[in-house]
C-alpha cells in the first residue's frame, strides 16, 4: 500500500472547458470572501491562487458554466 501525505488536488477545482473567463466572467473571483480566487491572465480562465478554502461554496454556486468545483475534505462534511 502506498500512503502519500501530499495533497495533489487543491480543494477548488475549475474545469478550464467550461470556464468562461476568456468572454469577461469574474464572478468566481467576486463572491469569494478570502480572495482565493484569480483568473489566469496567460490561459484567461479562474484559478485558485490561494489554497485557504473555508469551504463556503458561493464560487461553486454561483458559477454560471458550472465550472468550480469545490472538494469538501470529508472531516470538513
Ligand atoms: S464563475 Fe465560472 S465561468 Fe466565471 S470565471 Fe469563475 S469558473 Fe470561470
Ligand atoms: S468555497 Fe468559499 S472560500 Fe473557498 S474558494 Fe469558494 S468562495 Fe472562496
Amino acid at each position: 500500500m502506498t500512503i502519500t501525505l501530499t495533497r495533489t488536488q487543491a480543494p477548488v477545482v475549475v474545469d478550464e472547458e467550461k470556464c468562461i473567463a476568456d468572454k469577461g466572467c469574474t464572478v468566481c473571483v467576486d463572491v469569494c470572501p478570502l480572495d482565493l480566487l484569480a483568473i489566469d491572465m496567460v490561459k484567461n480562465k479562474a484559478f485558485m491562487k490561494f489554497d485557504e478554502c473555508w469551504y463556503c461554496m458561493p464560487c461553486e454556486q454561483d458559477c454560471p458554466t458550472g465550472a468550480v468545483h469545490v472538494n469538501i475534505p470529508y472531516l470538513v462534511r
